[in-house]
Formats: C-alpha cells, structure tokens, sequence
C-alpha cells in the first residue's frame, strides 16, 4: 500500500523533506504548517506549479527534481487522516505545539520523528502523547540530513549538501507493533545519504545532542563582557581559544561521565554511542578538519564552520557597531532545549556537573530566566525547558521503562 507520511513544519528542512519525500513512489506526503500564513501561502504556490528540489550530489553534479506533497494545510485533523509516520521538522521551540496539535489524533502504531529531534524530545512526545505513548514510537535524529534552505516559499528549495552519515534513536511503546526496522523505510524515503546509525537507545542520543557546543562558547567569549561595541563581528569556531575549548571539553567530559556510570548502574543498557566531543570531531569531520591535534585546533580548523560568526546585533548610538545578541538559539535554545536536559539526566544519574552549572547560571541570567539553583534544577522557569524531571521521569527506572 501508500505509505502515509507528514511533515510539521514550514522551514528550510520541512521544504526539503515535503519535497524529496514526494518524489518517492509510493509515498503519500502532507504538510502541516501552523504558522502564520504558511499553509495558505503554500498551498496558493502549489495551485501554480509543483515544487522544485535543486538537489546537490557533488560539486559538479547538481539536479532539479519537481514534485508536490499531497496537501499542505493548518488543520491537525485533515493532516493526520490515515497517516503512519509524522516528521516534525521544525526549530524545537515550536515541537510542543504540534505535539499538541496532532496527540488526539495519532493513531495506533504511529512513529513519530524528530528531525532533528534536539535534546528532550522524546520526554516532551511521551508526555504530549498520554496514555497512546505505549501503541506508537518516537524516534529522534540528531540533525537534519541535509544542509538546506528555500529559495522561493513553498515553490522552490535548494539542498545544498548531504551529511555522510547519521544517528538516529527510537523508543518504542511496549504495546505497540513498530520495531527499529522502521527506521529502515526512512531511509529508503531520504535515499542513499546520509546513511544512518541506530544508536541503542534515546538516552545516549539526549547526551550527544550538539547544542552542547554553543553555550560553553558564548560563555567563555562573554562571561566577562561588560557592555563594550565591537567594530566587527568575532568569528565563532575559528576564533576558538584554549579556556572556550577547556570549557567545551569538561562540558564534554561531564556528560561522558554521566554515560558511564548510568553504564555501571545497567549493565543491559549501552551507552557507548556517547564519545568525548573532540572523538565526535575526529569521527564526523574527518576530512573537513585539517589539525585534529587537540580540541582548540580541530574547531579552528574545521572547513565547515568556515567564516561562522558570534550571533551579534547592531550596538553604537550611530548604528555601527555590534553587541552580542544573547537571545540568539545558541542560547535561547541549546540552553533550556540542551545543557538543562543533559543537566538533568546527570542529576537523575547522581553525576555532579559544576561546569555545567556554571554555564546555565550564566545562561539564565543573559535570558532573564531561572532554570538552576545552585547545583539543583529547582528554578521558577524549569516548565520551560525539556528536563526529564519536567515530565515526570524523576528515576533511572523512569528513564528506562518508558
Ligand atoms: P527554519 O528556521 O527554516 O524554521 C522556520 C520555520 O519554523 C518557519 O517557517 C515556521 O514554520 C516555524 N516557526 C518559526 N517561528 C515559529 C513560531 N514562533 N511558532 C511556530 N512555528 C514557528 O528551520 P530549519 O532550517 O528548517 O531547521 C529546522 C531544524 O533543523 C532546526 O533545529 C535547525 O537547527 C536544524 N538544522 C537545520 C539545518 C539547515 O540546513 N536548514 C541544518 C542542520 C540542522
């Protein structure tokens, strides 16, 4: 029969997989969209003409693909009709209101996928699902296949490169049919790249999540910014220096921790898809990276942060200038969606993490919220953030027997 799939979401990513999953035979595609005027603007688009997908292969080798998702539209009921796989390919602060958008209809043995699914997913998609968590799965990736971004809204999308590979977790209801060979029909819809790695389980792939990176940055750049404006923007990976990459590796070290000694607690469970960053580096950017030496040298030296630069915006009295944009997702998101949740397993672990407390009470005050206190994630903005104690997973146990 069709495969039923949908796609949440209106962005670079969710263009991309509306359009590359179209082209697949076999394969029905919906779309949708709650923001704004996304759904209409779309569906005007796709009254005219199909979609364009301008596909990268190789430096030399570049093809345009036309197809078109069956519907694109903002009522959750009409999306959801029949549908046995749902995408959610959005920035994760918009994942809670389409989690509650569709729960009510999510029928048996659905798979729900975050793509990427960013740290706390999985807590958020059991909760938003209730009781009907036990008949379906949520699988998580930990980033999009693609670099991708849309040309023309709803008309035309450009995939610009394909990640090598991939890793992806999924947890499935203990009452439910699917098993981890669903992962398999996905990657038949995403074709030949990036090919994916099953990783154990979700707790492992929370760990690993990448918005690590951002936040002990920010902080060792600007901990001790008082205000000044800056004639230029600072560079963001290349202009690492040794205390930012200190700070990142005892980030990394907490977690690897925090891994192990869930590991020596249960022993059924592997842990071992979670590696120090600078191991992460060497195995993911193998050939973007030119002095794999050390930490410092591996991010400086990466091709694919080249040119990034810190998040700023405009700072002087004469509109020159710049300061440092503090609201940005390197904060905004991979703190509350990110150290908070790894923050979290660690305290369910009973791992102490003093560098990565340092960094949330850093991150909080530049946000105006409170997630820790002292060592403790007790703070009045915790509701905010995907922690598993949020959901009530308060026990190893918890985590484990979802
Ligand atoms: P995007 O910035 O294109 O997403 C924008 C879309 O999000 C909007 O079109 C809208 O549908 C939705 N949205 C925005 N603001 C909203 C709001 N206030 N309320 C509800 N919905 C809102 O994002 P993207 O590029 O598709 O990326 C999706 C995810 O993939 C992100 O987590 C991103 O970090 C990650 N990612 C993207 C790329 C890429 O190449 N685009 C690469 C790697 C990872």
């Amino acid at each position: 029969g069709t495969l039923k799939i949908l796609v949440c979401g209106g962005g670079n990513g969710a263009h991309c997989m509306a359009a590359l999953a179209s082209c697949r035979p076999h394969v029905e595609v919906r779309v949708l969209t709650l923001y704004k005027d996304e759904a209409e603007s779309w569906t005007k688009a796709l009254e005219e003409d199909d979609m364009t997908i301008s596909i990268t292969y190789s430096e030399n080798h570049t093809e345009d693909v036309k197809s078109r998702p069956s519907l694109v539209t903002k009522d959750p009921e009409k999306a959801t009709d029949g549908i046995h796989m749902i995408f959610f390919t959005v920035p994760a602060f918009a994942h809670e209101q389409y989690l509650n958008a569709i729960s009510k209809y999510v029928l048996d043995n659905t798979l729900l996928i975050g793509l990427p699914g960013q740290a706390g997913f999985e807590f958020q998609a059991v909760k938003a699902l209730g009781t009907k968590a036990k008949q379906c799965a949520v699988a998580s990736f930990e980033s999009l296949p693609w670099a991708c971004r849309i040309m023309e809204f709803g008309r035309h999308v450009q995939l610009l490169g394909f990640k090598e590979s991939l890793g992806a977790a999924i947890l499935i209801g203990s009452k439910s049919n699917l098993t981890a060979h669903s992962l398999d029909i996905i990657q038949f819809i995403f074709g030949e790249n990036p090919v994916f790695k099953v990783i154990n389980n979700y707790v492992a792939i929370n760990l690993m999540a990448k918005s690590i990176i951002h936040p002990p940055l920010m902080y060792g750049r600007w901990r001790g910014y008082k205000g000044e404006v800056l004639q230029e923007k600072p560079l963001f990976y290349q202009g690492v220096d040794e205390e930012q990459a200190g700070l990142l590796s005892k980030v990394s070290d907490e977690v690897v921790n925090t891994a192990k000694v869930i590991q020596d607690k249960r022993k059924n469970i592997d842990m071992s898809a979670v590696i120090h960053i600078l191991d992460w580096y060497r195995e993911y950017y193998c050939h973007e990276i030119s002095d794999h030496s050390c930490l410092m040298k591996a991010m400086q030296t990466n091709k694919a942060y080249d040119g990034l630069l810190h998040p700023m915006k405009p700072g002087g009295d004469d509109g020159k200038g710049f300061i440092p944009d503090f609201h940005y997702r390197y904060t905004r998101e991979d703190v509350p969606f990110g150290l908070v949740v790894m923050k979290g397993i660690a305290e369910i672990a009973g791992v102490e993490t003093p560098t990565i407390d340092t960094i949330i009470t850093w991150a909080q005050k530049q946000l105006g919220k409170e997630f820790i206190v002292g060592n403790r994630l007790t703070g009045k903005d915790m509701n905010e953030t995907r922690a598993p104690q949020v959901y009530g997973f308060e026990t190893l146990d918890h985590l484990f027997h979802v």
